[in-house]
């Protein structure tokens, strides 16, 4: 019984939006519809290793396109695992992935500046028919199961009938019915360019049948007139079906690059890098890799993110989840790697033991970061925009892949107190910027570079002419634990514990100094530190500012502003960190607590000033005050005071 059924209401939305907001480029709807069938192949391929039984009668696998200019029908048949009843209602009516709501939205708010070829990005391939369609059915009957088959079929109005039916042998049709002003679809030489533009390259054969007309000759060759022409049928395979990968690389053009990229990344844009290479020997694999330029929509998807590298053995389509592929934090890489070493009937629990994969994995990673290398050599732009993209992902590999370590710490990339907003450098630029005297790296971390250029401590280190690296990411301050040390040099948060940029004879010089300031401030310091109470966890003269009157820091072990606000965000009942508040003896406001301090230690001067340099602190720091209020209470009051006298 056929029942019509509504689109979830999200599917509803992005039919509206295929139909009527995306016209350019229509023709893309071939390629996804030629690619879906691609993949529907290559399971049941997968499926037959196990269980032979599936190839049943139908044992060459292809793809075949069929046009009925009556009808004026355009139908994309396969022979591959097709679907179920229920399996064609969850892949079809309903769209599985969480994101497609966040597409959507992008795509209502973008809606010119979004190329169509965008929807394949999202799994949504398959309504792209209704760019051409006013109506598509589709037959299809589940590989290795008793059923007979099932329809589907919908007008793109929003809901949709799913029939019993029979299909003879495994396999499903996708008939799309053109819309008049889409029956170009119908033509031999349309198809046929389409199909080499989009899927030359599909394993599969794409055939078609074609009708050649022929006139009838006579021995001299003449056409014998009053004779109709006779028709002939032949069925002709459409692509060329060149693993792309398994090619030389000179025999391959930049345009089959391309559009090879865009078949296993759905991405629209062009890959940022191509790395095509081979390893024969002791382990023989070759492999077809991309950098994209963007991170692509799905990476931000849990749901898809191991959606990676494709796996092919010998040439079969294997998995695209195999994520001993690839360590996590390339995730973003897209591409084949077609090894030559394991079974074809490679099972999960081999792929993660399989000594094969382990060695196309080491290959694989020293590939790319030494890619990346020379991208960063001879081509520093790109370099910026693929770091740009990618740079928060690679540097998880700090903490995860010890063993090249040392090669991702040279492509580290930060912006820093030397160089304008925007620009980076890395590790070994800044040490051959250091001066002589300058021991260690020093870096800071902060919510954005505003910040950190900013921010007090840097005081000391400015005065100096000493670098200081911005750590504004949110994954640097948890990672600076794996990030201890460049090239035998110390990298030191000049946010935390304490900080000493003097020489030893500088040291010795400031020596009487400093002792006098300790015993000068001794007891402003005490006094401080009884009205701040719990809030802190010290009050201290700072060797880290020159102008500003205080700063908070952190002590040696302890987490940074940054690293706090994160873990608040996680769990609300993070208790704040007590932090250490220093204090600048050379400034004009710590003299004149001084001086009220020694007159009258118990003045409630003494104490409101001491909080409000402490909220001042917290500010800078980029902290939330503990009570705005009385803050702006205090300013306020202090304003009053401050007028008075000035009108006096
Ligand atoms: P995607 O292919 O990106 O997952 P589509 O909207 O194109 O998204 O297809 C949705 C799902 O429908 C596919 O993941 C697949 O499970 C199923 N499907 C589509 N076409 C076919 C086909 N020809 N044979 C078997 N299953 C198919």
């Amino acid at each position: 019984m056929s029942e019509q059924r509504p689109f979830k209401t999200e599917v509803k939305k992005l039919l509206d939006l295929v139909i009527h907001s995306l016209y350019s480029n229509k023709e893309i709807f071939l390629r996804e519809l030629i690619s879906n069938a691609s993949d529907a192949i290559d399971r049941a391929r997968f499926e037959s290793l196990k269980d032979e039984s599936i190839l049943e009668d139908d044992p060459e696998w292809k793809i075949k396109i069929t046009v009925d200019k009556e009808a004026k029908t355009l139908t994309v048949s396969d022979n591959g695992i097709g679907m179920n009843a229920e399996e064609l209602e969850q892949n079809i009516g309903t769209i599985a992935s969480s994101g497609t709501k966040r597409f959507l939205e992008q795509l209502q708010e973008n809606k010119d500046s979004l190329s169509p070829e965008l929807i394949g990005q999202f799994g949504v391939g398959f309504y792209s028919a209704f760019m051409v369609a006013h109506r598509v059915k589709v037959v299809t009957r589940r590989a290795g199961s008793a059923d007979q088959g099932v329809a589907w079929e919908s007008q793109g109005d929003g809901f949709y009938t799913i029939t019993p039916t029979t299909r003879e042998k495994r396999g499903t049709d996708v008939i799309v019915y053109l819309t008049p002003e889409n029956e170009e679809y119908l033509d031999e030489w349309k198809i046929r360019k389409t199909v080499k533009r989009f899927s030359d390259f599909v394993e599969h054969p794409i055939n078609m049948d074609i009708e050649r007309e022929e006139v009838e000759r006579d021995d001299q060759g003449k056409p014998i007139e009053g004779k109709e022409p006779k028709k002939t049928i032949t069925e002709e395979t459409l692509n060329s079906r060149k693993a792309i990968w398994q090619r030389p690389k000179n025999e391959v053009t930049e345009e089959e690059y391309k559009e090879f990229y865009r078949h296993v990344s759905h991405d629209y844009q062009e890959p940022l890098e191509t790395i095509h290479w081979q390893v024969e020997g002791q382990t023989e694999f070759r492999a077809l890799i991309y950098i994209p330029r963007k991170p692509l929509f799905e990476m931000f998807m849990p749901e898809q993110r191991d959606r990676g590298i494709q796996l092919y053995v010998r040439r079969v389509f294997i998995t695209d989840k195999c994520e001993e592929l690839t360590p996590g934090y390339l995730r973003f890489l897209r591409g084949v790697v077609d090894s030559s070493d394991l079974p074809l009937n490679v099972s999960r629990e081999i792929l993660q033991e399989a000594r094969a994969i382990r060695i196309i994995q080491k290959n694989l990673v020293k590939k790319v970061l030494d890619t990346l290398a020379d991208m960063k050599e001879k081509n520093p732009e790109r370099y910026q925009e693929f770091w740009t993209g990618f740079g928060t992902m690679l540097k998880e590999g700090l903490h995860t892949d010890f063993e090249n370590g040392d090669r991702i710490k040279e492509l580290l990339m930060y912006e820093s107190s030397h160089l304008e907003a925007g620009k980076r450098t890395t590790l070994a630029e800044y040490v051959s910027r250091m001066p002589e005297h300058q021991k260690e790296i020093y870096y800071i971390t902060a919510e954005n570079r505003t910040a950190a250029a900013n921010a007090p401590q840097l005081e000391a280190f400015k005065a100096k002419g000493y670098e200081v690296l911005f750590f504004t990411d949110p994954i640097d301050d948890w990672l600076s634990q794996d990030l201890t040390s460049y090239k035998e040099k110390t990298l030191r948060n000049i946010g935390k514990g304490d900080v000493d940029i003097d020489s030893e004879e500088e040291k010795a010089a400031k020596e009487e100094a400093r002792k006098q300031a300790e015993a000068d401030n001794k007891d402003l310091v005490a006094a401080m530190k009884e009205i701040l109470g719990d809030k802190v966890k010290e009050v201290r003269l700072s060797k880290r500012l020159t102008e500003s009157a205080c700063c908070l820091v952190s002590d040696e072990w302890g987490m940074g502003v940054h690293m706090e606000k994160i873990m608040k965000a996680m769990n609300p009942d993070t208790p704040p960190t007590k932090r250490i508040l220093e204090l600048n003896p050379d400034h004009s406001l710590i003299a004149a607590l001084r001086q009220v301090h020694a007159k009258d230690a118990k003045d409630p001067k003494l104490a409101e000033y001491t909080e409000m340099l402490y909220d001042e602190a917290l500010l800078t720091a980029q902290l939330p005050l503990e009570d705005p209020l009385a803050f702006a209470k205090r300013i306020s009051n202090l304003m009053a005071d401050s007028l008075q006298e000035h009108l006096k």
